[in-house]
């Protein structure tokens, strides 16, 4: 890895579409059910805060562009569009050819049939990452998804016909489930996604979020989870089967074909420069050489309001600290399979490396293999990885 070569010029873009057709009940996103949506409003907001990002920071480059939410497929391809075309027009996309510019839209199963994928290549997209979760009727019914299992494969298959680069989601560590099914919901994923010409997948383990009806479910035990040492399990199969099936991670929940890893979230994790736009969007910009780190109102009416009065919706623009900086690069690098490089540490905060992490805590996680040191990076083993925020918290002290 080199976070070096994330220069302040080159910018991610992130565009949040908020709304989604229903709720899952595990779900603390800022997603939203409404009836009816302005999409021309959406649209001329989306650009006109977009214009506020560009006029104000210091990048010359685009990297990527990302539509997440919420539920981007329910976007007009316009909107896509339109806002695609607005991001080259401001920002020269980096590459020596425009047609590499990675632009992925988050779908759902059942929001986007084969004519609305085509709309959306079309529009400029090149990557689709779809919210598949489970490829089992009675855990979908579970986690509350709309989709059934067959129309998760339908729309794999569909996009699969029409996008060169796929990738799905799946959740793991549910209620009771046994190594032998994972293993087995696992393979049975990775034939569908081959089959379709995808090569990543992200695997998540499902957790408890505060305001979500699943933490109530959770507490009044109406379901419960894998203990630690049995989501510790999981977590090996995961490596294991994906590994095995040519699928390796580069980062704690994410696993792709080499040469296939999410591009636009390899540059965040790697303290690249992003700006987030649409509600709750937040970013990491240079402005005139020092870096903000942004958000936007969450409420997607509030967000709408506001930048159609005053050209964003901005609710936090701050400047990070060095030590700031520092220790959210430490936090984000050792996400990475490829780890954090303490040259380009240096370089990003004026800092010394040791001034941001622990030197006695480097030695003792070595030691305790949880990491591996080199010159100029630490990485995280797989146990590492599996027990971050513990490692995380001994560096930074
Ligand atoms: S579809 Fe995704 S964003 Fe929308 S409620 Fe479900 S999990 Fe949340």
């Amino acid at each position: 890895m080199n976070t070096s070569a994330q220069s302040t010029k080159a910018m991610a873009l992130y565009v949040h579409w908020p709304f989604c057709v229903s709720k899952c009940p595990y779900c603390d996103f800022n997603s939203h059910v409404v009836e009816h949506v302005d999409h021309g409003a959406w649209r001329d907001a989306l650009l006109r805060e977009l214009a506020y990002e560009v006029e104000r920071c210091d990048a010359t480059h685009l990297k990527s562009i990302f539509f997440g939410g919420g539920t981007p497929s329910l976007m007009d391809a316009d909107t896509v569009s339109a806002v695609i075309n607005a991001a080259r027009t401001h920002w020269k996309p980096q590459g020596p050819l425009d047609d590499e510019l990675e632009i992925t839209l988050e779908a759902n199963p059942g929001t986007v049939d084969a004519d609305g994928f085509a709309a959306f290549k079309d529009a400029g997209v090149n990557r689709v990452s779809l919210g598949v979760q489970s490829i089992d009727d009675e855990q979908l019914k579970f986690l509350g998804r709309k989709h059934s299992a067959a129309e998760a494969m339908h729309a794999i298959a569909s996009a699969g016909e029409i996008f060169d680069r796929l990738s799905f989601d799946l959740i793991y560590a549910r209620p009771e489930q046994t190594e032998a099914e994972w293993r087995d919901e696992l393979s049975r994923a990775i034939d569908v996604l081959h089959t379709a010409g995808g090569a990543h997948l992200s695997c998540y383990q499902l957790t408890i979020e505060d305001n979500t009806p699943f933490k109530t479910d959770f507490e009044n035990g109406v379901f419960d989870l894998p203990s630690e040492d049995g989501g510790v399990t999981l977590f090996g199969v995961t490596q294991e089967v994906l590994g095995n099936a040519g699928l390796p991670s580069y980062e704690i929940s994410n696993h792709a074909k080499p040469g296939d890893a999410c591009q636009h979230n390899v540059h965040v994790w790697q303290g690249g420069m992003y700006a987030g736009i649409g509600p709750g969007g937040h970013g990491r910009v240079s402005v005139n050489g020092t870096v903000h780190a942004t958000r936007k109102h969450k409420p997607p009416a509030q967000w709408l309001k506001n930048v159609l009065a005053d050209e964003h919706s901005t609710i936090e623009d701050s400047i990070l600290t060095p030590d700031a900086r520092g220790q959210e690069l430490v936090m984000l690098g050792l996400r990475l399979d490829d780890g954090l490089d303490l040259a380009a540490l240096e370089q990003a905060t004026g800092l010394t490396r040791l001034s941001v992490v622990s030197e006695q805590a480097l030695e003792s996680l070595e030691s305790e293999g949880l990491i591996t040191l080199s010159l100029d990076s630490v990485q995280t083993t797989a146990r590492g990885r599996l027990l971050l925020n513990g490692v995380i918290g001994a560096l930074l002290g």
